[in-house]
């Protein structure tokens, strides 16, 4: 059966999670503005396919992807819907991208001479213009770089103008100046766009911390929202928790069960390198995940979930487990939890991001394929 594993490690996505945070979005911003699920890198780890389909079913419109290869995949599963391609991809899958109807990001004049070479579909190549107001990763910049790439595009009626967009680096920080800046940019942009004569039919900045904060009256959120973590239930940063207008409903939890439970003596050491050493007869648990699940090194010392209680990862991750000291022998087969709930506990992926000093995008992303993950 396709869906069987035999590994007792397990993601839990909860699907009507994502179904709720697409409708609460929906609900916020004004009927006439597009959602865009954004659903690269395996839908931020949580399963492409699957969160596109509910966000489709719950009133997104479109799709957004990183790569060509994501796109085009959703394409083979059956999903139907408009997808966009956020990063620039080689000149010359233009063509196959057309075939496929999948639209694609542009910023540069010698990309369309060259896509115009190799395309020989003779469907529609459809683009979204890249402008660059502060990111710094790409985009046009300038009413020159604007005007040149309009030109360019308008040299064959196979490319199409259809969209144009930008990306705001620091949305969900609490300084507002820079993204004040960006935006008013933005704004002259789309300017510059129409005063060439080009009407792109989806324009579109907001990311989920734009949109969350930043309500429809005081920000105009042009035609489209792209949202991304926060369809997964994460704020887009601590700091944005303050500004969230509805609850985010949490999509992935991380569970193992104890493959080993063994009491050692005091003055016993546990795993690589003999870090740890038991200062009473302990009771140690080992759990089948290491870092070669993305569950990375860093996490020593931190904390699991069993029996509804808070129990320390002690010595190093190894490549496929560690190992927890436990307040009681629990029979091998207990259930432990990495990311979510059991009981009145629970560890979120924000709290697994401080501990290794990062961001929350990067704990979900980061869970390895070799994790299977059980939809609900
Ligand atoms: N738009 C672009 C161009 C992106 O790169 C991303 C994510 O990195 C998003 C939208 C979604 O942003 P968020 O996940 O913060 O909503």
């Amino acid at each position: 059966e396709a869906t069987s594993f035999y590994r007792e490690t397990w993601a839990d996505i909860d699907l009507d999670a994502v179904a709720s945070n697409v409708v609460n979005m929906k609900k916020r911003i004004p009927e006439q503005v597009a959602l865009m699920a954004v659903v690269k890198a395996n839908g931020y780890g949580h399963g492409a396919l699957q969160v596109a389909r509910i966000a489709l079913d719950n009133g997104a419109e479109w799709l957004a992807v990183a790569l060509f290869d994501e796109a085009l995949a959703l394409r083979k599963q059956g999903v139907n819907a408009p997808i966009l391609v956020l990063s620039p991809i080689p000149a010359q899958h233009a063509g196959l991208a057309a075939k496929y109807h999948i639209s694609l990001t542009v910023s540069d004049p010698e990309w369309v001479r060259q896509a115009r070479e190799a395309d020989d579909s003779g469907e529609p190549v459809l683009l979204h213009l890249s402008c660059d107001t502060g990111m710094g990763r790409i985009g046009i910049r300038s009413k020159e770089e604007a005007a040149a790439l309009v030109q360019e595009i308008g040299l064959d009626r196979r490319f199409v103008i259809e969209g144009m967009f930008t990306h705001f680096a620091t949305a969900d920080q609490d300084d507002e100046a820079y993204f004040d800046e960006q935006y008013a940019q933005f704004e002259k942009m789309v300017d510059w766009i129409h005063d060439l004569g080009v009407k792109p039919t989806v324009i579109h900045c907001g990311n989920s911390a734009a949109t969350l904060k930043y309500p429809a009256e005081k920000r105009h959120l042009f035609t489209m929202v792209r949202y991304g973590i926060a369809m997964y239930g994460l704020s887009p940063s601590p700091e944005m928790v303050k500004h969230l207008p509805f609850e985010l409903e949490k999509v992935m939890s991380v569970h193992s069960r104890l493959t080993y439970v063994k009491k050692v003596e005091a003055g016993s050491f546990i795993g690589y390198g003999a870090t740890y050493q038991a200062k009473t007869d302990e009771w140690i648990g080992t759990v089948p995940v290491g870092y070669a699940d993305g569950w990375l090194r860093g996490f020593h010392d931190t904390e699991v979930l069993i029996d509804g209680q808070r129990c320390q990862i002690v010595g190093r991750i190894c490549m496929d487990q560690f190992m927890c000291r436990l307040p009681q022998p629990y029979p091998v087969g207990t259930e432990v939890t990495l990311i979510g709930k059991d009981g009145n506990e629970e560890i979120t992926a924000d709290e697994r991001a401080e501990q290794l000093q990062t961001i929350n995008y990067e704990i979900t992303c980061t869970v390895h394929p070799r994790i299977p993950r059980i939809y609900w």
